[in-house]
């Protein structure tokens, strides 16, 4: 049965952190040279449940980069300008199989079997942001990431000149979506946009506050702000479920039963819907790009609450 007290919480939150705090495996990203020097052992976790009950245990202070994790809130954002059909028709939700910045992923199916929680995807919805401008366009996804954490986010500027000197892999997918007629603003400055997106400073609490918007239905339950609809959220999980961890995606849903999505910062939450977002920090990754630490708690802490919706008993 599931027993989600403040007394069951703690307690497995810190079971978790000191069951896996010392798990050396992994490595942190360095295809972008400031993540590199990012201190491998941050180690936090946070459970936020939709009452707005917030449980930390570990490293909350620390902030890595969101990476990845953004794709989600940009999805979203999407979802609510343009509507499900049009986040089919003009992206993709299908699952690629391949890694995070595959460009044969775009071209096998002329830029259409692809998703908002990979590169080119994720590239496409920062191009379908409303707005006037790139300036434009960067304030509201600021602002909208800024809703789900429930504070006002940054950008961690290191980490944003060292990726926006460094991203022509995405540049070429840009354009090459832009070929395709599937990039909808200047290919440049939507590469630009997203790569100050993934720049985001977060702690796990940010991260796990975001997921349990998702939980919530859209409502932050920190601020009580209505920051997304129902059928915003309805839409977006099931992509996370099928492609939020990149080409391990169909193994990390195997084992959690529920949709999540990393970040090459270290970054991993899960949605648990009605009942919690679960995020942790901890940079070393696997060979998928995925946090080692992160998925080990993660799928520690669901197994113990019984709470893989996938389970019926
Ligand atoms: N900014 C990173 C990139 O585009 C994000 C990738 C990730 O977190 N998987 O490569």
């Amino acid at each position: 049965k599931t027993d989600l007290s403040k007394a069951n919480i703690e307690r497995l939150l810190n079971e978790a952190y000191t069951k896996f705090k010392d798990v050396k495996e992994g490595k942190n990203a360095d295809y972008i040279k400031e993540l590199a020097n990012v201190d491998p052992n941050i180690f936090g976790i946070a459970l936020v449940t939709t009452d707005g009950t917030v449980y930390t245990k570990g490293d909350i202070s620390s902030m890595v980069s969101i990476q990845s994790v953004s794709k989600v809130f940009v999805m979203a954002q999407v979802l609510e300008e343009l509507g499900p059909q049009a986040v089919q028709d003009k992206i993709g939700v299908d699952a690629t199989g391949m890694r995070f910045n595959s460009i044969v992923a775009v071209e096998l199916q002329k830029g259409k079997e692809i998703n908002p929680m990979v590169n080119p995807g994720a590239i496409a919805a920062t191009s379908l942001v409303a707005g006037a401008d790139s300036a434009a366009k960067w304030k509201s996804i600021l602002q909208k990431q800024s809703d789900f954490a429930g504070r006002q986010l940054t950008v961690n500027q290191p980490v944003y000149i060292s990726e926006a000197g460094d991203n022509l892999r995405n540049q070429a997918i840009a354009h090459l979506l832009l070929a395709y007629g599937r990039m909808y603003f200047d290919p440049v400055q939507s590469t630009d946009i997203y790569t100050k997106q993934c720049a985001i400073n977060v702690n796990a609490k940010d991260l796990a506050t975001m997921a349990a918007t998702l939980a919530n239905g859209g409502i932050n339950p920190v601020t009580k702000k209505k920051v997304v609809t129902p059928q915003t959220v309805q839409y977006t999980l099931p992509v996370m479920a099928t492609a939020g961890l990149y080409d391990d995606s169909g193994i990390w849903y195997y084992n959690s039963g529920l949709p999540a999505k990393s970040g090459v910062g270290g970054g991993l939450l899960a949605v648990c819907p009605g009942k919690f977002g679960i995020a942790v920090v901890s940079p070393p990754l696997d060979a998928a790009g995925n946090s080692v630490k992160a998925q080990k708690v993660i799928k520690y802490v669901v197994d113990q609450l019984k709470v893989d919706p996938f389970l019926i008993e």
